[in-house]
């Protein structure tokens, strides 16, 4: 929102629609607007096959909102592209491009900064600022597009915030960004992930999206996740467990269980064993993260021996396993550092 005019990139294909037919529109004019705004223009005025008269009607109820590329980085290593985004309003934002054999794939941010205070995460040392909204959400999507002049097949919502704390939003950006009228990214090709709120995944579960859940679990058991992670006093994992199941019984989706490994806080054997006694028999996936060490705290990465065997231990229980690649490792692309500590590494594009 401006003053009292609407951001169209705030709004799905069927809300776009119902504002036209409030302007005394035909509905069809939703459609051509909306196709416009995925087709990447920056003012009404360009919409050519709308007649002037409505475009003028349009223009004072609404405009097209806009992220403006700050800074960028490139990763000397992989190719990973950092993008620091300035939203409307001032806020900087962080979203990174990072390349896949299967493709281009976002990583975007939610909230600025975030209120979940995990002890290991950058993103959350200054605290929540506010939600994005669903266009800004998009506009993370457009202006990468926009700079590298490719598609993305793949988005992730792992930058900075949490996806489940702004819910309402990020449903209706997913809505967005899965019309075929618009940027056509398929639901499968969308993963989110969450530090564990637990109505919220059940919430998630009933709108049975074909989307990846990925939890970020990161302890075997309460005590320890507790020294990590504040949501840890809110609820159990068991009740995170039993969330997750609900979410399985109903989409019948693979959840990715996330697990940043810290030497001498979660990494032992018997951590490792713990683990997969409570996923035995989930359909599961464990992601194991070395963890990214930030300034800020003193945690340390488990050493790649060290993650390995971990590994070992799952898989010889019957979980599935994978290891995070580390991409952008030069400019401190990995997710939860985005918005700090970025500086003296990056090399400046
Ligand atoms: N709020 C969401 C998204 C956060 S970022 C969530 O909690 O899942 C995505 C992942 O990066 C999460 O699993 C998060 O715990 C992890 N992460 C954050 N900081 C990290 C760090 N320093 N090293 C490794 N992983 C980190």
């Amino acid at each position: 929102m401006i003053g009292s005019k609407i951001n169209l990139k705030d709004m799905t294909l069927s809300d776009i629609e119902d504002f036209c037919l409030n302007l005394g529109e035909k509905r069809y004019r939703g459609e051509q607007i909306f196709r416009w705004l995925y087709k990447g223009i920056s003012s009404i005025s360009e919409m050519s096959n709308i007649p002037e008269t409505f475009r003028i009607a349009l223009d004072e109820k609404a405009y097209i909102g806009m992220v403006s590329i700050e800074k960028k980085y490139q990763s000397k290593i992989d190719g990973t592209v950092k993008y620091l985004l300035k939203l409307e309003d001032g806020n900087i934002i962080e979203s990174v491009l990072m390349e896949y054999s299967y493709g281009l794939t976002a990583c975007i941010s939610t909230q600025v900064g975030c209120g979940m205070g995990c002890s290991f995460c950058a993103s959350t040392i200054g605290g929540m600022i506010r939600d994005l909204s669903p266009g800004e959400m998009v506009d993370e999507i457009l202006s990468m597009m926009r700079d590298s002049n490719r598609r993305i097949s793949n988005i992730v919502l792992m930058g900075s915030g949490e996806p489940l704390a702004n819910f309402d939003n990020v449903i209706k950006f997913l809505e967005i960004i899965n019309s075929k009228a618009g940027l056509n990214v398929g639901m499968r090709h969308i993963a989110i992930s969450t530090c564990g709120l637990v109505p919220q995944i059940k919430k998630l579960a009933k709108l049975d999206l074909q989307i990846t859940l990925a939890i970020s679990l990161h302890a075997p058991n309460d005590e320890i996740r507790k020294r990590l992670m504040p949501i840890a006093q809110k609820y159990t994992i068991k009740e995170v467990l039993d969330a997750c199941r609900e979410y399985i019984k109903i989409t019948n989706k693979r959840i990715t269980f996330e697990y940043s490994l810290i030497k001498g806080v979660n990494d032992s054997i018997e951590n490792a064993y713990e683990l997969s006694r409570i996923l035995k028999g989930m359909l599961c996936h464990v992601n194991l993260i070395p963890i990214n060490e930030i300034r800020e705290r003193e945690y340390k990465k488990t050493d790649s021996k060290g993650v390995k065997e971990f590994k070992a231990i799952l898989e010889s229980k019957g979980i599935e396993v994978t290891i995070r690649r580390e991409l952008g490792s030069d400019i401190n692309a990995a997710c939860g550092q985005l918005r700090k500590n970025y500086i003296n590494y990056m090399v400046r594009v």
